[in-house]
């Protein structure tokens, strides 16, 4: 799904990458440990788009087509999504329209009136609970046309799953937000999205244990229903991995990853910490 070779990143001048290679199947769950600074935010936002950065990658694909030289909006179009680190805050827009506008810009309109086929189709649907609850939107190819309503509605389903208070989609995005509410509007707009390539930059990270526990269990729920899609968890902690199972787990130090492994790779980096790769 996602390939990358020998890739090298920098940003001013400064080398933050240097010569990643790394590959992600579909429907696998890898993650991505590291020291502070060692360069994962920059290898998460790299894949997502970001422009400030400078890129050199003798292959760099999804599904087979070439990221270079693709804007971040044409990356999220493909099922790229990126769960920041440090969501940032965007006074004026409601977390309602800005949902409205990423799904529509993903996967095409969402609108106020929609056609009788679409409403039964997705009404029967609504009802159901968990896994229901859970069910995306619908992936890009699928419906062309959304009805405002229902879409409403399935955010406040996903966002009561997410114990987000009701007035939560009135609300400016990430503006007064908790630390928690912040990490909880991530995985919201995961699921509202249904993206194929899923990274969650240190979605646990200021996380008290009952948000990690329902963070995780939305995580998990949306990978349930959303089959074949794949997820780079990046964390300081093996704590979220007793919820989510990896099948690799990869350790990055100094713009390089240095390890990689299974499940007891990250037993053995929470015992012992990075020592044995750092030369600082
Ligand atoms: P991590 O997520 O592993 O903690 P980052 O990818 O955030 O690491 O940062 C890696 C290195 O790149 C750090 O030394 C950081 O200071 C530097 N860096 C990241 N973004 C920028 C930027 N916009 N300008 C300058 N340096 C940056
Ligand atoms: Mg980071």
């Amino acid at each position: 799904m996602l390939s990358i070779s020998d890739l090298a990143v920098s940003i001013e001048g400064k080398e933050i990458l240097k010569g990643v290679d790394l590959k992600i199947g579909k429907g696998e769950v890898h993650v991505l440990m590291g020291p502070n600074g060692s360069g994962k935010s920059t290898l998460a936002q790299v894949v997502a788009g970001a422009p400030q950065f400078k890129v050199q990658s003798s292959k760099f694909k999804f599904e087979n087509k070439d990221l270079t030289k693709l804007t971040p909006d044409k990356r999220a179009k493909l099922g790229i999504f990126l769960g920041f680190q440090n969501p940032v805050e965007i006074s004026g827009v409601s977390v309602f329209n800005f949902l409205r506008r990423a799904k529509q810009s993903v996967a095409g309109p969402v609108i106020s009136i929609p056609p009788a086929s679409a409403r039964s189709r997705r009404s029967s649907k609504l009802d159901k609970k968990s896994i229901g609850l859970l069910r995306a939107v619908g992936s890009p190819s699928s419906d062309a046309t959304r009805n405002l309503s229902m879409f409403r509605q399935e955010l406040l389903e996903y966002a009561s799953f997410l114990k987000l208070g009701e007035d939560f989609l009135r609300r400016a995005v990430n503006e007064g937000f908790s630390g928690g509410e912040k990490k909880r509007n991530e995985i919201l707009q995961m699921m509202a999205l249904s993206p194929k390539l899923v990274i969650l930059d240190e979605i646990d990270s200021g996380l008290d244990v009952d948000g990690l526990k329902l963070v995780a269990k939305a995580i998990k729920q949306f990978r349930l229903n959303d089959t074949g899609s794949s997820l780079i968890l990046i964390t300081h902690y093996a704590r979220i991995l007793k919820y989510i199972k990896p099948d690799f787990v990869h350790v990055m130090v100094e713009g390089k990853i240095v390890k990689s492994g299974k499940m007891n790779l990250a037993k053995e980096i929470e015992e012992k910490g990075y020592r044995l790769w750092q030369t600082v």
